[in-house]
């Protein structure tokens, strides 16, 4: 059945003399008997949905909803899918209008950083900027978060009870900053590789006695892969050991250039313990934020982010949303990621009530049906209806879209070069020791051409972990390394989200693959894996051609999606794939070493006892 792709509006003319539905039809569960005569209904179609749902939604019997499928030409069962053209065809045959519940972008749309186009500049007003804070464990992020939330709390806030709600708000000279409560560039690149853009500055900590470490390094290229404006706050001043020249050079052979010393990101001393500095800290963000000239629309319907959800045991679920754009209020329909609900409470990171949040204000609703997942992404819709049947499309899409957003490999990148859809190669190199990164960058970034280079999003000694997994998923990257090691947690979140891992032990070989990619010459290269053996020990005929040859399987195991080889005499003399794997009647997926099992193949019938079957499978390699 052909489906539909991106969200059009096609509207099946209504059939004059269709049957009317009553208003609530399209809610009732149960199939409901043919109604009177009445005004056309408008009924809202997801985009695909069950022969069963469209006959819920309708409130026809399905049996009827097949006969006019099948007058259309169409055979379907109750459980089949049908799309939206299909179902609107059997709607208008039944006299309803139908409309299409807006598509929801969970594919390649969200895949990239969101920003929202805001449509109406008489409407843009100034936003407080959004902050993020990263760096080295121990350098102080938390302590720092701590004590800006501390010391900057008004009057009116400081009467409430501070809780944690992944967000808050301090106000200084008059001007509001938001602070997002979990530190770190996990988390920041996490919500990035999901689609969602809600960081506008992120602040580097770096403690003036230990200097710039590993993951100081990672938050840096992390901030820089986001193209966020990057502020330094070097901390722990207050030590008698803090050496801030230091962190300033070992900033610059980081490619960070303060001010200072003539170039353009900002750096303040601070200390989260004395509460030095934070003054500074706070006007250096709104001094960037007004270069940034971040702007919103609040007239307009709220979107944003989801920051956190949990369950509540007495309120139910309870969601921290971001407003990015546009006004949230009390009564507001709200859809994020796949649940949806009407906003009956909302609070602030003090725990007061409030009726409003506008732009760049995290807020604690209570009223969502479910738990959506932080980095998702939430808007205000119009009507309740629309943005149940949303969610609905949501849930039965999110499977399929998901997998639509392919990540990057080096064996499709030129067709991706070729489709306009990649202009650089984000490459996340990782390698055995310092000294092998500078001739593995250097060599890397002297290939390809005006039109494409390589870019090396962030280049470290040490194993390939997670958050370089997840760096590449945001950037649409790979990972490159270089006689390092794979952690599972990585190999997992790869395999997952199909990001790609290359593992080399020659730097040529690795230099040449990317070489190769990049002119679209990369062949991608599979094994063979044995799998298994079985000796034929009788044969069966079923009809005049068909042989089932009845095996024990002698080692390994044979699967139903193994292709196998023919020995007779230790000689291969075919070579077919399984058509039928069988364990006395039933079909079976495998079958494991001392088990009897029939095995028909697709074409070759010329099978003797005695023979020896061997099964392999194919394997993609993954250098690692
Ligand atoms: P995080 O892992 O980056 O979140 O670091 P924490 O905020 O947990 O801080 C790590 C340790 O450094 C804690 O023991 C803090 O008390 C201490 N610390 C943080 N900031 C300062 C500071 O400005 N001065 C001093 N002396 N200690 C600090």
């Amino acid at each position: 059945m052909p489906t539909r792709s991106g969200y059009q509006q096609r509207r099946p003319a209504r059939r004059p003399g269709g049957r009317g539905r009553p208003t609530d039809a399209s809610r009732t569960a149960a199939p409901a008997p043919v109604a009177a005569p009445a005004a056309p209904q408008m009924v809202v179609l997801p985009s695909h949905l069950t022969v069963r749902e469209l006959s819920e939604l309708l409130a026809t019997p399905t049996v009827e909803v097949i006969k006019v499928l099948l007058k259309n030409g169409v055979f379907a069962n109750v459980n089949q899918t049908v799309d939206y053209e299909t179902a609107a065809v059997v709607a208008v045959d039944l006299g309803f209008e139908t409309e299409e519940a807006p598509r929801v972008l969970v594919g390649p749309e969200t895949a990239t950083p969101k920003r929202f186009k805001e449509e109406d500049g008489a409407h843009m007003r100034h936003r407080p900027p959004v902050v993020t804070i990263m760096g080295h464990v121990d350098h102080g992020k938390t302590s720092l978060l701590d004590k800006i939330r501390s010391t900057n709390v008004t009057e009116r806030e400081a009467g409430g009870i501070t809780q944690h709600i992944g967000a808050y708000q301090v106000q200084t000279d008059g001007h509001r900053i938001t602070f997002l409560d979990t530190p770190g560039h996990e988390a920041f690149t996490a919500m990035r590789a999901r689609g969602a853009h809600v960081t506008d500055i992120a602040i580097i900590v770096v403690a003036a006695d230990d200097g710039i470490m590993p993951q100081t390094v990672e938050a840096i290229n992390h901030a820089k892969a986001a193209a966020v404006p990057i502020i330094v706050a070097i901390n722990k001043i207050d030590r008698p050991d803090s050496n801030q020249d230091r962190v300033k050079r070992q900033l610059s052979e980081n490619n960070v250039l303060i001010e200072e010393w003539g170039g353009d990101t900002v750096c303040v001393a601070v200390s989260a313990k004395t509460g030095d500095g934070i003054p500074d800290l706070l006007e250096h963000i709104l001094l960037v934020a007004e270069v940034e000239d971040l702007k919103a629309n609040p007239a307009r319907r709220a979107e944003g982010m989801v920051i956190e959800a949990q369950l509540d045991p007495q309120r139910g679920p309870v969601s921290t949303l971001l407003v990015q754009t546009g006004t949230l209020r009390l009564a507001d329909i709200v859809i994020a990621g796949s649940t949806y609900g009407r906003v009956r409470a909302m609070y602030d990171e003090h725990g007061h009530q409030v009726k409003r949040a506008e732009p760049a204000t995290p807020v604690k609703v209570l009223g969502l049906s479910g738990m959506p997942q932080p980095g998702d992404l939430f808007s205000v819709m119009t009507d309740e209806r629309l943005a149940r049947t949303t969610v609905e499309d949501r849930q039965r899409n999110a499977q399929r879209e998901i997998h639509q957003v392919k990540a990057v490999t080096l064996e499709d990148l030129f067709e991706r070069i070729q489709s306009g859809q990649v202009k650089e190669l984000n490459v996340v190199l990782k390698t055995d020791v310092q000294g092998s990164i500078d001739p593995i960058r250097s060599s890397l970034l002297q290939l390809g051409d005006e039109n494409l280079r390589v870019k090396v999003l962030h280049a470290a000694p040490g194993g390939i972990t997670e958050s370089d997994v997840m760096l590449a998923l945001a950037s649409n990257g790979i990972v490159l390394g270089f006689s390092t090691r794979v952690e599972p947690g990585a190999r997992r979140l790869a395999d997952v989200e199909g990001a790609e891992i290359r593992n080399y032990d020659v730097i040529y070989h690795l230099i040449e693959d990317v070489e190769k990619a990049l002119k679209g010459l990369l062949e991608p290269t599979f094994v063979e894996v044995v799998e298994g053996h079985a000796e034929v020990r009788q044969l069966f005929k079923i009809g005049r051609k068909v042989i089932v040859a009845g095996c024990g399987v002698t080692d390994g195991k044979i699967s139903r999606s193994s292709v196998i080889r023919v020995f007779r005499n230790k000689k291969q003399i075919a070579e077919d794939k399984i058509a039928n794997l069988k364990r006395f009647k039933d079909e079976v997926r495998d079958v494991a070493t001392g088990f009897e099992c029939g095995i028909t193949l697709e074409n070759f019938m010329d099978i003797q006892e005695g023979d020896m079957m061997e099964a392999y499978r194919k394997e993609r390699v993954v250098v690692d």
